[in-house]
Protein backbone atom coordinates (compact mmCIF):
# COMPACT_ATOMS: atom_id res chain seq x y z
CA UNK A 1 0.00 0.00 0.00
CA UNK A 2 1.33 3.43 -0.79
CA UNK A 3 1.67 5.86 1.46
CA UNK A 4 -1.28 8.32 2.15
CA UNK A 5 -0.26 12.14 2.85
CA UNK A 6 -3.05 12.50 5.79
CA UNK A 7 -4.08 9.64 8.06
CA UNK A 8 -6.99 11.06 10.54
CA UNK A 9 -7.07 7.59 12.45
CA UNK A 10 -9.00 6.12 15.50
CA UNK A 11 -11.98 8.95 14.98
CA UNK A 12 -16.08 8.76 15.13
CA UNK A 13 -16.68 9.69 11.12
CA UNK A 14 -20.01 11.16 9.82
CA UNK A 15 -21.48 9.03 6.89
CA UNK A 16 -24.75 8.69 5.81
CA UNK A 17 -25.50 5.88 7.90
CA UNK A 18 -24.63 7.45 11.14
CA UNK A 19 -21.22 7.86 12.66
CA UNK A 20 -18.69 4.93 12.18
CA UNK A 21 -15.38 4.05 13.58
CA UNK A 22 -13.05 4.46 10.41
CA UNK A 23 -9.61 5.91 9.60
CA UNK A 24 -10.19 8.80 6.83
CA UNK A 25 -6.84 8.38 4.39
CA UNK A 26 -6.28 11.71 2.41
CA UNK A 27 -3.89 12.25 -0.86
CA UNK A 28 -3.73 14.94 -2.28
CA UNK A 29 -6.44 17.20 -1.62
CA UNK A 30 -9.08 14.17 -2.00
CA UNK A 31 -10.30 11.88 0.28
CA UNK A 32 -8.68 8.68 -1.15
CA UNK A 33 -10.30 5.84 0.96
CA UNK A 34 -12.09 5.40 4.46
CA UNK A 35 -11.45 2.11 6.00
CA UNK A 36 -11.32 0.11 9.37
CA UNK A 37 -9.59 1.49 12.09
CA UNK A 38 -5.58 0.32 11.75
CA UNK A 39 -5.73 -0.92 8.86
CA UNK A 40 -3.32 1.72 6.90
CA UNK A 41 0.26 1.91 8.50
CA UNK A 42 1.67 4.44 6.38
CA UNK A 43 1.43 8.19 6.22
CA UNK A 44 3.15 11.66 5.79
CA UNK A 45 0.67 13.02 8.73
CA UNK A 46 -1.46 11.56 11.29
CA UNK A 47 -3.93 12.81 13.41
CA UNK A 48 -4.96 11.13 16.58
CA UNK A 49 -8.75 11.39 16.27
CA UNK A 50 -9.25 8.88 19.49
CA UNK A 51 -12.66 10.42 21.35
CA UNK A 52 -13.42 13.00 18.66
CA UNK A 53 -15.71 13.19 15.68
CA UNK A 54 -14.61 13.70 12.34
CA UNK A 55 -16.98 15.71 10.38
CA UNK A 56 -17.06 17.13 7.10
CA UNK A 57 -15.99 20.92 7.03
CA UNK A 58 -18.72 23.88 7.97
CA UNK A 59 -19.95 25.42 4.64
CA UNK A 60 -21.01 28.80 5.93
CA UNK A 61 -23.86 30.71 3.05
CA UNK A 62 -24.09 33.71 5.15
CA UNK A 63 -21.07 35.87 5.57
CA UNK A 64 -20.28 39.38 5.09
CA UNK A 65 -16.75 39.74 4.27
CA UNK A 66 -16.94 43.49 3.80
CA UNK A 67 -14.37 43.09 0.86
CA UNK A 68 -13.81 45.13 -1.59
CA UNK A 69 -15.05 48.16 -0.24
CA UNK A 70 -15.34 47.96 3.78
CA UNK A 71 -12.35 46.62 4.40
CA UNK A 72 -12.28 48.61 7.33
CA UNK A 73 -14.20 46.27 9.00
CA UNK A 74 -12.71 42.86 7.68
CA UNK A 75 -11.60 41.73 4.63
CA UNK A 76 -10.93 38.18 2.70
CA UNK A 77 -8.49 37.29 5.15
CA UNK A 78 -8.90 38.25 8.46
CA UNK A 79 -12.71 36.62 8.02
CA UNK A 80 -11.44 33.40 6.44
CA UNK A 81 -8.84 32.90 9.12
CA UNK A 82 -11.79 33.39 11.44
CA UNK A 83 -13.61 30.82 9.63
CA UNK A 84 -10.59 28.70 9.91
CA UNK A 85 -10.50 28.90 13.44
CA UNK A 86 -14.69 27.87 13.65
CA UNK A 87 -14.25 25.10 11.45
CA UNK A 88 -15.26 26.55 8.23
CA UNK A 89 -13.55 25.20 5.42
CA UNK A 90 -15.77 27.44 2.54
CA UNK A 91 -18.03 30.28 3.14
CA UNK A 92 -20.19 32.67 0.32
CA UNK A 93 -19.96 35.94 0.75
CA UNK A 94 -22.73 38.39 0.88
CA UNK A 95 -22.97 40.97 -2.06
CA UNK A 96 -23.14 44.11 0.00
CA UNK A 97 -19.88 44.99 -0.96
CA UNK A 98 -18.71 48.39 -2.76
CA UNK A 99 -18.37 47.47 -5.58
CA UNK A 100 -21.44 45.44 -5.67
CA UNK A 101 -21.15 41.82 -7.76
CA UNK A 102 -23.95 42.68 -9.94
CA UNK A 103 -22.28 43.02 -13.17
CA UNK A 104 -19.57 40.20 -14.48
CA UNK A 105 -16.59 42.44 -13.92
CA UNK A 106 -17.46 43.34 -10.23
CA UNK A 107 -17.83 39.74 -9.64
CA UNK A 108 -14.69 38.79 -11.26
CA UNK A 109 -12.99 41.73 -9.12
CA UNK A 110 -14.51 40.01 -6.02
CA UNK A 111 -13.23 36.58 -7.07
CA UNK A 112 -9.69 37.52 -7.79
CA UNK A 113 -9.53 39.54 -4.15
CA UNK A 114 -10.89 35.93 -2.71
CA UNK A 115 -8.10 33.88 -4.54
CA UNK A 116 -5.63 36.44 -3.36
CA UNK A 117 -6.79 36.55 -0.03
CA UNK A 118 -8.19 34.05 1.23
CA UNK A 119 -7.44 30.80 3.36
CA UNK A 120 -10.74 28.94 2.92
CA UNK A 121 -13.02 28.27 -0.09
CA UNK A 122 -15.55 30.34 -1.23
CA UNK A 123 -18.01 31.11 -3.35
CA UNK A 124 -19.33 34.86 -3.71
CA UNK A 125 -23.75 34.94 -4.32
CA UNK A 126 -24.48 37.80 -6.46
CA UNK A 127 -27.09 40.72 -7.08
CA UNK A 128 -29.35 40.39 -9.85
CA UNK A 129 -30.68 44.28 -9.50
CA UNK A 130 -28.89 45.28 -12.75
CA UNK A 131 -30.83 42.42 -14.83
CA UNK A 132 -32.56 45.11 -17.16
CA UNK A 133 -29.08 44.96 -18.21
CA UNK A 134 -28.99 41.60 -19.18
CA UNK A 135 -26.24 40.94 -16.63
CA UNK A 136 -28.20 37.72 -14.42
CA UNK A 137 -27.80 35.32 -16.82
CA UNK A 138 -24.02 36.34 -17.05
CA UNK A 139 -23.11 36.38 -14.01
CA UNK A 140 -24.97 33.06 -13.31
CA UNK A 141 -22.25 31.73 -15.88
CA UNK A 142 -19.24 33.27 -13.95
CA UNK A 143 -20.38 30.57 -11.77
CA UNK A 144 -22.25 32.68 -8.75
CA UNK A 145 -23.95 29.66 -6.59
CA UNK A 146 -27.12 32.00 -6.25
CA UNK A 147 -28.77 35.61 -6.32
CA UNK A 148 -29.26 37.29 -3.41
CA UNK A 149 -31.43 41.22 -2.96
CA UNK A 150 -31.31 43.07 0.23
CA UNK A 151 -35.41 44.26 0.26
CA UNK A 152 -34.42 47.20 2.62
CA UNK A 153 -32.77 50.33 2.05
CA UNK A 154 -32.52 52.80 4.63
CA UNK A 155 -29.59 52.66 6.02
CA UNK A 156 -26.22 50.66 5.88
CA UNK A 157 -25.63 47.82 5.47
CA UNK A 158 -29.13 47.45 3.34
CA UNK A 159 -27.83 50.90 1.31
CA UNK A 160 -26.09 49.21 -1.70
CA UNK A 161 -27.38 48.48 -5.55
CA UNK A 162 -27.85 44.93 -3.63
CA UNK A 163 -31.05 46.39 -1.90
CA UNK A 164 -33.98 47.39 -3.16
CA UNK A 165 -37.94 48.23 -1.70
CA UNK A 166 -38.97 48.22 -5.47
CA UNK A 167 -41.03 45.02 -5.75
CA UNK A 168 -41.19 45.75 -9.34
CA UNK A 169 -37.61 44.78 -9.76
CA UNK A 170 -37.41 42.40 -7.37
CA UNK A 171 -40.28 40.90 -9.78
CA UNK A 172 -38.14 41.66 -12.58
CA UNK A 173 -34.99 40.45 -11.33
CA UNK A 174 -37.10 36.76 -10.47
CA UNK A 175 -38.33 36.41 -13.94
CA UNK A 176 -34.52 36.84 -14.99
CA UNK A 177 -33.14 34.40 -12.47
CA UNK A 178 -36.08 31.74 -13.24
CA UNK A 179 -34.32 31.04 -16.45
CA UNK A 180 -31.02 30.68 -14.96
CA UNK A 181 -32.62 27.60 -12.69
CA UNK A 182 -30.85 28.89 -9.90
CA UNK A 183 -31.95 30.43 -6.39
CA UNK A 184 -32.85 33.63 -5.01
CA UNK A 185 -32.56 34.65 -1.22
CA UNK A 186 -34.48 37.83 -0.59
CA UNK A 187 -33.87 39.28 2.89
CA UNK A 188 -37.93 40.25 3.58
CA UNK A 189 -38.43 43.90 4.97
CA UNK A 190 -40.72 46.02 4.61
CA UNK A 191 -39.55 50.21 4.69
CA UNK A 192 -42.96 51.79 6.08
CA UNK A 193 -42.97 49.10 9.25
CA UNK A 194 -39.18 49.84 9.64
CA UNK A 195 -39.65 53.90 9.53
CA UNK A 196 -42.40 53.59 12.19
CA UNK A 197 -40.49 51.20 14.33
CA UNK A 198 -37.82 53.95 14.10
CA UNK A 199 -39.78 56.74 14.90
CA UNK A 200 -41.03 55.14 18.23
CA UNK A 201 -37.07 54.40 19.04
CA UNK A 202 -36.27 57.96 18.76
CA UNK A 203 -39.13 58.40 22.03
CA UNK A 204 -38.46 55.31 24.39
CA UNK A 205 -35.78 54.49 26.90
CA UNK A 206 -32.68 53.12 25.48
CA UNK A 207 -33.28 49.93 27.87
CA UNK A 208 -36.89 48.78 26.30
CA UNK A 209 -34.97 48.89 22.21
CA UNK A 210 -33.60 45.35 22.30
CA UNK A 211 -37.70 44.54 22.48
CA UNK A 212 -38.76 47.05 20.18
CA UNK A 213 -36.50 46.18 17.86
CA UNK A 214 -37.35 42.64 17.71
CA UNK A 215 -41.09 42.93 17.75
CA UNK A 216 -41.41 45.63 15.39
CA UNK A 217 -37.92 46.65 13.21
CA UNK A 218 -37.41 42.72 12.82
CA UNK A 219 -41.26 41.59 13.70
CA UNK A 220 -43.65 39.48 12.81
CA UNK A 221 -45.72 41.72 10.84
CA UNK A 222 -43.23 43.43 8.55
CA UNK A 223 -40.78 40.71 8.37
CA UNK A 224 -43.93 37.61 7.43
CA UNK A 225 -45.61 40.16 5.11
CA UNK A 226 -43.22 40.91 3.02
CA UNK A 227 -41.91 36.83 2.91
CA UNK A 228 -46.07 35.69 2.09
CA UNK A 229 -45.59 38.78 -0.62
CA UNK A 230 -42.04 37.15 -2.02
CA UNK A 231 -43.48 33.67 -2.16
CA UNK A 232 -46.40 35.09 -3.84
CA UNK A 233 -43.98 36.99 -6.44
CA UNK A 234 -41.19 33.60 -6.34
CA UNK A 235 -44.30 30.83 -7.28
CA UNK A 236 -45.59 33.91 -10.16
CA UNK A 237 -42.18 33.59 -11.36
CA UNK A 238 -41.13 30.67 -11.02
CA UNK A 239 -38.17 30.81 -9.39
CA UNK A 240 -36.10 28.59 -6.69
CA UNK A 241 -36.88 30.59 -3.61
CA UNK A 242 -34.64 30.52 -0.27
CA UNK A 243 -36.52 31.83 2.21
CA UNK A 244 -34.08 33.99 4.21
CA UNK A 245 -33.74 35.06 7.77
CA UNK A 246 -36.14 32.04 9.03
CA UNK A 247 -36.63 32.88 12.42
CA UNK A 248 -39.65 34.21 13.14
CA UNK A 249 -42.67 31.21 13.88
CA UNK A 250 -45.45 32.96 11.18
CA UNK A 251 -42.09 32.71 8.84
CA UNK A 252 -41.65 29.10 9.39
CA UNK A 253 -45.10 28.18 8.92
CA UNK A 254 -45.25 30.01 5.73
CA UNK A 255 -41.97 28.05 4.81
CA UNK A 256 -43.87 24.66 5.91
CA UNK A 257 -47.32 25.79 3.70
CA UNK A 258 -44.61 26.30 0.65
CA UNK A 259 -42.81 23.40 1.02
CA UNK A 260 -45.96 21.51 0.93
CA UNK A 261 -47.82 23.28 -2.15
CA UNK A 262 -44.51 21.90 -3.84
CA UNK A 263 -45.37 24.58 -7.25
CA UNK A 264 -41.72 25.95 -6.77
CA UNK A 265 -38.46 24.72 -5.20
CA UNK A 266 -38.36 26.17 -1.68
CA UNK A 267 -35.47 25.93 0.81
CA UNK A 268 -35.15 28.23 4.46
CA UNK A 269 -32.31 29.24 6.23
CA UNK A 270 -31.96 30.11 9.46
CA UNK A 271 -29.09 32.17 8.83
CA UNK A 272 -28.50 34.47 11.82
CA UNK A 273 -27.14 31.82 14.49
CA UNK A 274 -25.43 34.92 16.16
CA UNK A 275 -28.53 37.20 17.01
CA UNK A 276 -31.14 34.69 17.65
CA UNK A 277 -28.77 31.30 19.35
CA UNK A 278 -25.59 32.97 20.39
CA UNK A 279 -27.03 36.03 21.41
CA UNK A 280 -24.95 38.24 23.41
CA UNK A 281 -26.11 42.28 24.40
CA UNK A 282 -22.34 42.58 25.74
CA UNK A 283 -19.45 43.02 23.84
CA UNK A 284 -15.70 42.81 24.71
CA UNK A 285 -13.47 45.58 23.05
CA UNK A 286 -9.94 43.57 22.58
CA UNK A 287 -8.03 46.01 22.51
CA UNK A 288 -9.09 49.00 24.82
CA UNK A 289 -9.67 45.41 27.26
CA UNK A 290 -13.46 46.51 28.30
CA UNK A 291 -16.54 45.80 28.10
CA UNK A 292 -19.60 48.01 25.80
CA UNK A 293 -23.24 47.11 26.10
CA UNK A 294 -24.74 46.78 22.80
CA UNK A 295 -28.59 47.41 22.02
CA UNK A 296 -29.38 44.36 20.23
CA UNK A 297 -32.61 42.67 19.02
CA UNK A 298 -33.90 40.30 20.75
CA UNK A 299 -35.80 36.76 20.48
CA UNK A 300 -38.66 35.85 22.82
CA UNK A 301 -37.12 32.63 24.39
CA UNK A 302 -40.36 30.95 23.37
CA UNK A 303 -39.60 31.68 19.60
CA UNK A 304 -36.33 29.94 19.56
CA UNK A 305 -37.82 27.06 20.72
CA UNK A 306 -39.67 27.68 17.68
CA UNK A 307 -36.51 27.89 15.56
CA UNK A 308 -34.67 24.71 17.05
CA UNK A 309 -38.16 22.85 16.26
CA UNK A 310 -37.88 24.26 12.85
CA UNK A 311 -34.11 22.97 12.30
CA UNK A 312 -34.88 19.47 13.88
CA UNK A 313 -38.33 18.72 11.76
CA UNK A 314 -36.35 19.86 8.09
CA UNK A 315 -38.58 23.10 7.79
CA UNK A 316 -34.74 25.05 8.10
CA UNK A 317 -32.97 23.25 5.80
CA UNK A 318 -29.53 25.13 7.15
CA UNK A 319 -27.68 27.36 9.38
CA UNK A 320 -25.28 30.38 8.90
CA UNK A 321 -23.92 32.95 10.71
CA UNK A 322 -24.78 36.40 9.47
CA UNK A 323 -20.94 37.05 10.91
CA UNK A 324 -21.02 40.97 10.21
CA UNK A 325 -18.47 42.86 11.90
CA UNK A 326 -18.89 46.60 12.21
CA UNK A 327 -16.42 48.41 14.21
CA UNK A 328 -17.37 50.02 18.04
CA UNK A 329 -18.09 53.27 16.66
CA UNK A 330 -20.75 51.77 14.00
CA UNK A 331 -22.21 49.76 16.71
CA UNK A 332 -22.08 51.59 19.82
CA UNK A 333 -22.01 55.12 18.97
CA UNK A 334 -22.74 57.97 21.40
CA UNK A 335 -25.94 58.79 20.04
CA UNK A 336 -28.19 55.16 20.11
CA UNK A 337 -30.97 56.35 18.96
CA UNK A 338 -29.76 57.33 15.92
CA UNK A 339 -31.06 55.65 12.77
CA UNK A 340 -27.55 53.96 11.13
CA UNK A 341 -26.69 52.09 14.02
CA UNK A 342 -25.98 48.55 12.99
CA UNK A 343 -26.71 45.91 14.89
CA UNK A 344 -24.61 43.00 14.18
CA UNK A 345 -21.78 41.07 15.44
CA UNK A 346 -18.47 39.03 14.26
CA UNK A 347 -19.04 35.49 14.99
CA UNK A 348 -17.25 33.05 12.49
CA UNK A 349 -14.42 32.35 14.72
CA UNK A 350 -16.50 30.57 17.66
CA UNK A 351 -18.94 29.16 15.38
CA UNK A 352 -17.94 25.89 15.02
CA UNK A 353 -17.41 25.64 19.15
CA UNK A 354 -20.48 27.41 19.85
CA UNK A 355 -22.74 24.78 17.73
CA UNK A 356 -20.75 21.88 19.40
CA UNK A 357 -21.51 23.19 22.91
CA UNK A 358 -25.66 23.17 21.65
CA UNK A 359 -25.34 19.70 20.49
CA UNK A 360 -24.38 19.32 24.19
CA UNK A 361 -26.94 21.65 25.66
CA UNK A 362 -29.33 18.88 23.99
CA UNK A 363 -31.01 21.26 21.15
CA UNK A 364 -29.71 19.42 17.72
CA UNK A 365 -27.81 16.35 17.52
CA UNK A 366 -24.62 16.03 15.90
CA UNK A 367 -26.05 14.20 12.86
CA UNK A 368 -28.55 17.11 12.22
CA UNK A 369 -25.96 19.43 12.69
CA UNK A 370 -23.96 18.15 9.95
CA UNK A 371 -26.94 17.83 7.75
CA UNK A 372 -27.53 22.01 8.46
CA UNK A 373 -24.05 23.15 8.45
CA UNK A 374 -22.49 20.86 5.44
CA UNK A 375 -24.58 18.45 3.65
CA UNK A 376 -27.49 20.11 3.16
CA UNK A 377 -25.85 23.08 1.60
CA UNK A 378 -23.21 21.74 -0.70
CA UNK A 379 -26.61 19.63 -2.31
CA UNK A 380 -28.68 22.30 -2.75
CA UNK A 381 -26.78 24.86 -4.20
CA UNK A 382 -24.21 22.19 -5.95
CA UNK A 383 -20.87 22.52 -4.36
CA UNK A 384 -19.92 18.81 -5.41
CA UNK A 385 -17.14 17.53 -4.16
CA UNK A 386 -17.82 19.36 -0.66
CA UNK A 387 -20.13 18.53 2.45
CA UNK A 388 -19.66 14.82 2.45
CA UNK A 389 -16.78 12.36 3.55
CA UNK A 390 -16.39 9.95 0.95
CA UNK A 391 -13.44 8.79 -1.37
CA UNK A 392 -13.02 11.17 -4.29
CA UNK A 393 -14.59 14.40 -2.24
CA UNK A 394 -12.29 16.97 -1.45
CA UNK A 395 -10.80 16.43 1.98
CA UNK A 396 -12.41 18.85 3.96
CA UNK A 397 -13.11 18.14 7.74
CA UNK A 398 -13.51 19.46 11.16
CA UNK A 399 -11.99 16.83 14.30
CA UNK A 400 -14.31 17.76 17.03
CA UNK A 401 -14.32 16.96 20.71
CA UNK A 402 -17.64 17.04 22.25
CA UNK A 403 -16.02 16.52 25.90
CA UNK A 404 -13.60 19.70 26.22
CA UNK A 405 -14.96 21.69 28.77
CA UNK A 406 -12.95 25.50 28.18
CA UNK A 407 -13.69 29.01 28.28
CA UNK A 408 -13.52 31.39 25.30
CA UNK A 409 -10.91 33.69 25.70
CA UNK A 410 -9.58 37.32 23.55
CA UNK A 411 -6.08 35.93 24.02
CA UNK A 412 -6.11 35.51 19.95
CA UNK A 413 -8.97 37.30 17.97
CA UNK A 414 -8.92 36.81 14.32
CA UNK A 415 -11.82 39.47 12.87
CA UNK A 416 -10.45 42.90 12.20
CA UNK A 417 -13.45 44.48 14.37
CA UNK A 418 -11.23 42.97 17.79
CA UNK A 419 -14.86 42.36 19.40
CA UNK A 420 -15.69 39.47 20.83
CA UNK A 421 -19.12 38.84 22.18
CA UNK A 422 -18.65 35.40 23.26
CA UNK A 423 -15.57 36.78 25.93
CA UNK A 424 -15.72 34.71 29.28
CA UNK A 425 -17.88 32.32 28.18
CA UNK A 426 -17.52 29.00 29.30
CA UNK A 427 -18.65 26.02 26.32
CA UNK A 428 -18.40 22.54 26.23
CA UNK A 429 -17.46 21.54 22.44
CA UNK A 430 -14.51 22.48 20.28
CA UNK A 431 -13.11 21.69 17.00
CA UNK A 432 -9.28 20.94 17.41
CA UNK A 433 -8.59 20.93 13.95
CA UNK A 434 -9.87 22.83 10.60
CA UNK A 435 -8.74 20.63 7.26
CA UNK A 436 -9.11 21.53 3.90
CA UNK A 437 -8.19 20.10 0.73
CA UNK A 438 -6.18 17.85 3.15
CA UNK A 439 -3.66 20.53 4.52
CA UNK A 440 -4.30 21.42 8.26
CA UNK A 441 -5.33 24.68 8.42
CA UNK A 442 -6.26 25.42 11.99
CA UNK A 443 -4.62 23.09 15.22
CA UNK A 444 -6.03 23.67 18.66
CA UNK A 445 -7.05 27.69 17.58
CA UNK A 446 -3.78 28.30 15.91
CA UNK A 447 -4.38 28.99 12.65
CA UNK A 448 -2.04 28.29 10.03
CA UNK A 449 -3.15 28.00 6.63
CA UNK A 450 -1.78 30.39 4.13
CA UNK A 451 -4.28 33.07 2.23
CA UNK A 452 -4.78 32.51 -0.99
CA UNK A 453 -5.05 28.70 -0.39
CA UNK A 454 -8.79 29.50 -0.73
CA UNK A 455 -10.00 28.41 -3.74
CA UNK A 456 -12.92 29.72 -5.55
CA UNK A 457 -15.62 27.30 -6.02
CA UNK A 458 -17.74 27.93 -9.23
CA UNK A 459 -21.48 26.60 -9.99
CA UNK A 460 -22.66 25.92 -13.10
ZN1 LIG B 1 -26.54 39.24 6.57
Amino acid sequence: MNKVDLLVKNGKVYTEAGFQDLDVAVSGEKIAFITMPGTIPEAETTIDAAGKYVLPGIIEVHVHVREPGFTYKEDFETASRAAAAGGVTMFCPQPNTDPVPNTVENYRKEVELGEKKSLVDFSPMASPLLYKEGWVPKLAAEGAPWFKIFQKVTAYPYSTPAGTINTAHIFGAFKEIAKTGKYCSIHPFDQFFFAEAQEKRRLMPLKDFGALSYAETYGEAEKEGAAYELYYLAKKAGIKWYALHCYSPGYQDLVRWAKSEKKIDVVAGFDNVWMNIFFSPKVYDVKRGEWLEFLMPTLPPDDIEKCWAAINDGTIDFIGTDHAPHTREESAPKDLHKLELSTSLPVLEWYGHLLLNEVNNGNITLEKLVEVTSVNPAKIFGFSRKGAILPGSDADLIVCDLKKEWTITSDKVYTKVQLNPHHGKKIKGKVTHTILRGTVIMEEGEVTGKPGYGKFFPVY
